[in-house]
């Protein structure tokens, strides 16, 4: 994956995330739906002194699944255990995390669409009946045992929800659907950032902060801090659009967000292939960018934001993305069949 780019959503090891992410709901900013949903099953949920039923978070990288998945056990009051699909390889350490599990904890699963299928067989028992099977010995004599483990809670979150098995997916009691961000709560998001970060912003500087922040949180906390290192070697006491704008030039992030490897699709796109349809492997092959990295994180924005079409034969490029790149348009065919 394409984790060396300064914007890409993912985190980037070491990146300062940790201080900006809020810890209560009431700091969650937008996600209004999914968060006033979130706060009834919550609340009912402590009533009951009972764990909140099993979460499933989708959506693309850097929305606040990770973030949402911390505000959960907190609201809970809960302990955190945190894992990821790849990192569990065996159902043997499955069983570990799960027999060590305190009553009520939340057990987040990152990535949880890439866990193997003899591990996700580990994992429906617990979470329906709160009980593990284990297989002692080989052979013959090998014989599986039932344990109990605690009620707790799993929170999974996935860029993928296609690619989930159907009863992984049906052993979740809450669905949730991350949207990206519009640029109001991106503009709240930023403004709290920065005053996390003690570093003044004007409302104009927000304002541009987040219309190129690809609707994505992470994106606009990573701009904010390097719009501020320009700020700062400025001598600039606030951050305003004009140094917004100055340093997304130097950053090659365009006054709709696109960075580089986006414009260089959609020009492979158009130069190569007039535009498609082309497929998901032959466009990775040409621009030499990983497909899971292009499907996950950089053709969902250029979807919603009209730059490309899905055809049953490929994705296509839209007149929006020649006019943005400022190629001419093809000569389409006249739509009109009968005249
Ligand atoms: P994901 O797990 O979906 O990839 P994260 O939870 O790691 O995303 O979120 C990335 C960063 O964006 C967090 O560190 C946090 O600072 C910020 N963030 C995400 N969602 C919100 C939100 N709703 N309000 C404020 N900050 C947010």
């Amino acid at each position: 994956m394409n984790r060396e780019n300064e914007l890409t959503p993912f985190p980037i090891p070491g990146d300062a995330d940790q201080s900006l992410r809020p810890k209560r709901l009431s700091e969650f900013i937008g996600q209004e739906q999914l968060k006033s949903n979130l706060e009834v099953f919550l609340r009912a949920a402590r009533q009951r002194s009972e764990p909140l039923d099993h979460v499933l978070l989708y959506g693309p990288p850097g929305l606040g699944k990770t973030t949402l998945a911390h505000i959960i056990a907190n609201e809970m009051d809960a302990i955190v255990h945190i894992t990821s699909g790849p990192a569990v390889e065996r159902p043997g350490d499955l069983v570990g995390i799960l027999t060590n599990l305190e009553p009520g904890a939340v057990l987040f699963i990152d990535e949880i669409h890439r866990l193997s299928r003899p591990v996700e067989e580990i994992l429906y028992p617990a979470m329906e009946d709160c009980k593990v099977d284990i297989m002692i010995g080989k052979g013959p004599a090998a014989r599986s045992i039932r344990l109990d483990v605690p009620r707790f809670t799993v929170v999974g979150a996935t860029t993928r929800q296609g690619l989930l098995t159907g009863p992984l997916r049906d052993r979740f009691g809450i669905i949730s659907h991350f949207q990206y961000y519009d640029s109001d709560a991106l503009y709240r998001i930023i403004q709290r950032s920065a005053r996390i970060l003690g570093y003044p912003i004007e409302s104009d500087g927000a304002d541009e902060i987040s219309k190129r922040a690809r609707g994505t949180p992470r994106i606009a906390n990573r701009l904010l801090r390097r719009v501020r290192d320009f700020a700062q070697v400025d001598g600039m006491d606030s951050i305003d659009a004009k140094i917004v704008s100055y340093a997304c030039t130097a950053l090659e992030v365009d006054h709709v967000g696109l960075d580089r490897v986006d414009r260089m699709l959609l020009r492979s796109m158009i130069e190569k292939y007039r535009g498609g349809p082309v497929g998901l492997e032959t466009l990775a092959a040409t621009t030499g960018e990983d497909s899971t990295t292009i499907e996950d994180v950089y053709e969902p924005y250029l979807l919603q934001q009209g730059f490309i079409q899905r055809t049953p034969r490929g994705r296509t490029v839209t007149d929006l993305a020649y006019r943005h790149l400022n190629l001419p348009p093809p000569a389409r065919e006249s739509g009109v069949l009968f005249e």
